[in-house]
């Protein structure tokens, strides 16, 4: 579509719709939502339970298609492609981070970073050596040839942000990717996420409901039922609470981030 920016734009999501079911138990998970990203932006979503934020990552990441609406990475549109289609424009542009790794047990650390390759069939040296420098990149060079259980959950998840880097994807996206780490290896990921878009250029979009993760962004874009409800700047956690708080109104005060916690 002519009106996609090749050049700045990462993610351009126009007027996303998505329905699931028919009739009297159908639901509308997102009801029109606008989303743009820039290339080089870390840009966090977050939102109540079920307001929607799984959907639009799923939308995003190719692994879905909305019911209406557009949406584009680097000005290329994906939506209305058929399942064989979604995966492979997945394969070719975008790279996932997880909440719980989906690392491969028996594979070696930089056997991990290198399934996206094998699975594109490019398994070639110039891969390999880029599966080791992105290794030392995420500071675990010397782990290439331990396999998960031999590694610490932060070092698994940094694993996974080297793979998700190996075939240069134009959109990394990261569901919760801290949820399942303490707040020392939480931490250490984010920075690396903050690093790898601020000096590196490349563009994160993180769905968390941790106010303190999402912070570390640049801008954070919060959903409610199905909308976007608006966006602050990232940097202040405090920010981030005040404006939350204000989508969750009929949340028991005595467990005021309980609508925050899925
Ligand atoms: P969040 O990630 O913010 O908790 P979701 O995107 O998971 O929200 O869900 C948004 C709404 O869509 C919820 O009402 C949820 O029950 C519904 N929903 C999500 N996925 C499906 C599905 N596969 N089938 C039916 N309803 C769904």
């Amino acid at each position: 579509m002519d009106t996609f920016d090749k050049r700045a734009v990462a993610i351009e999501a126009h007027g996303v719709v998505k329905e699931y079911g028919e009739g009297s138990t159908q639901v509308r998970a997102l009801r029109g939502v606008d989303v743009t990203v820039e290339g080089g932006e870390f840009v966090a979503i977050m939102g109540p339970s079920g307001s929607g934020k799984s959907t639009l990552l799923h939308i995003l990441g190719a692994l879905e298609t909305p019911t209406a609406g557009s949406v584009a990475v680097a000005g290329e549109r994906y939506d209305g492609l058929d399942d064989k289609r979604l995966t492979t424009f997945r394969r070719d542009h975008i790279g996932f981070v997880f909440q719980f790794f989906n690392l491969l047990g028996s594979l070696t650390a930089v056997e991990n970073v290198m399934v996206p390759a094998l699975i594109s069939g490019r398994r070639d040296e110039a891969l390999t050596a880029r599966a080791y420098s992105l290794l030392e990149r995420v500071g675990l060079r010397d782990r290439a040839d331990h396999v998960p259980s031999e590694l610490s959950g932060g070092e698994q998840q940094r694993v996974s942000i080297a793979r998700a880097l190996l075939l240069e994807p134009e959109l990394l996206l990261a569901d919760e990717p801290t949820g399942n780490l303490d707040s020392r290896a939480g931490v250490a990921v984010l920075r690396l996420l903050r690093e790898i878009s601020s000096t590196e250029g490349h563009t994160v979009v993180m769905v968390t409901h941790d106010p303190s993760a999402a912070a570390m962004a640049d801008r954070i874009v919060f959903l409610r039922d199905g909308e976007v409800a608006g966006e602050v700047e990232g940097g202040s956690t405090e920010s981030v609470l005040d404006f939350f708080m204000t989508l969750a109104p009929a949340v028991d005060e005595a467990e005021p981030f309980a609508a925050a916690t899925s």
